[in-house]
């Protein structure tokens, strides 16, 4: 295998691929695959709750929150939180910090009047607006941030306090290290990232925000309804879920997000540290702020992207094209990417360099 750094679907873990590998065709022998069961079968059900406890345990959530397994991705979750969390306000607040904040400040204006608080767009997304100067407004309904921008590689480094419930697009970035849930009134999270394969997304509500959702909204897009369901309303992501649980079993053995977050800083401060140490690449984004999980870097020489990239793949490191909307290259190195892909690819950086500069 090579080592990937796709941005999303992203690499998983080997042992979990090779787990799923052996149990394909047989779970532990029902006689069928995960793929094949009944959603409500014993069997499913056993699979479902043990991946969402291994869930539970590493963010340490409380009883206080749902942990909701939903399909849609986490572009329906632009539309589910102003449609869910509104309730009788006409307003939301919203920190622009990138392309995707960009898209969940468009998709909440069908509902609400948007409050951008803040933004970093004038700098072209390279930082974090300072909270300090955030206009926050006294009747939002929320505040909605993306703590991760993964196009820009632009990571908070902290927590806003806000006065209203706190939601959150951890898409990028969660599992990455551990997390004061308790913060938050929501978080939701694509799966293709750090949890899962595609075709999950899982959302961390707190209960007391449930029950409110507009008069109009589709069932499917009423976060009570999967409650009380137990995301079984309807067929839910099945194999995305066991995969998962899979995954949540081997963050678990890698002795949980602290461990993993060690690990985590390690590899970008080596990957920055080189970046930085030369005139080749760069990396355009204040440091304090910088991804931990996404790094995107410039040639200085923009002409030689499409070579970089020809020779990246030849070497096996696979998917270092920046996002079509900015061009460049990105190191997407989520906790499944092990370290020594990073110095694999550093030493292809070092040997790309000496023979290119
Ligand atoms: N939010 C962030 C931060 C993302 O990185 C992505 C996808 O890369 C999305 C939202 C959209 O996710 P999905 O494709 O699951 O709708």
């Amino acid at each position: 295998r090579a080592f990937n750094f796709c941005a999303g679907p992203a690499a998983l873990p080997e042992e979990v691929l090779f787990q799923a590998q052996e149990e394909i065709a047989n779970w532990k022998g029902v006689g069928c695959s995960v793929m094949e069961m009944s959603h409500r079968s014993k069997e499913f059900v056993s699979i479902a709750e043990e991946a969402t406890q291994d869930f539970r345990d590493l963010l340490a959530i409380s009883d206080d929150y749902e942990v909701l397994f939903l399909q849609g991705g986490a572009s329906s979750q632009f539309s589910m939180v102003p449609l869910n969390l509104l309730g009788d306000k006409t307003s939301a607040d919203y920190v622009n910090t990138g392309q995707w904040s960009k898209k969940a400040i468009a998709e909440a204006k069908r509902y609400c009047d948007v409050n951008v608080v803040a933004s970093s767009e004038e700098q072209n997304f390279s930082t974090v607006p300072d909270f300090g100067q955030w206009n926050l407004s006294k009747d939002a309904a929320y505040l909605h941030y993306t703590p991760n921008e993964t196009i820009g590689g632009v990571e908070f480094d902290y927590i806003p306090e806000v006065d209203v419930p706190l939601v959150a697009d951890y898409s990028s970035s969660i599992l990455s290290e551990p997390l004061d849930v308790n913060k938050f009134g929501l978080i939701y999270a694509g799966a293709q990232k750090n949890i899962g394969p595609a075709g999950l997304t899982i959302v961390v509500v707190r209960k007391d925000l449930l029950g409110k959702a507009k008069s109009f909204a589709p069932a499917m897009f009423d976060y009570q309804v999967h409650a009380k369901a137990g995301s079984m309303n309807n067929t839910p992501p099945t194999y995305a879920w066991y995969l998962s649980g899979l995954v949540f079993k081997w963050l678990k053995r890698q002795g949980g997000l602290k461990a993993v977050a060690e690990i985590n800083q390690r590899k970008a401060e080596k990957l920055y540290g080189y970046i930085d140490a030369s005139d080749f690449y760069s990396n355009p984004v204040e440091p304090r702020y910088r991804s931990r999980m996404n790094v995107p870097f410039v040639l200085a020489n923009s002409d030689l992207d499409a070579k970089f990239l020809q020779k990246a793949d030849e070497a096996r490191l696979l998917n270092l094209a920046g996002h079509r909307s900015v061009g460049g290259m990105r190191a997407s190195i989520y906790n499944a990417v092990p370290e020594r892909a990073v110095d694999a690819l550093i030493e292809f950086m070092k040997s790309f360099e000496k023979e290119y500069a």
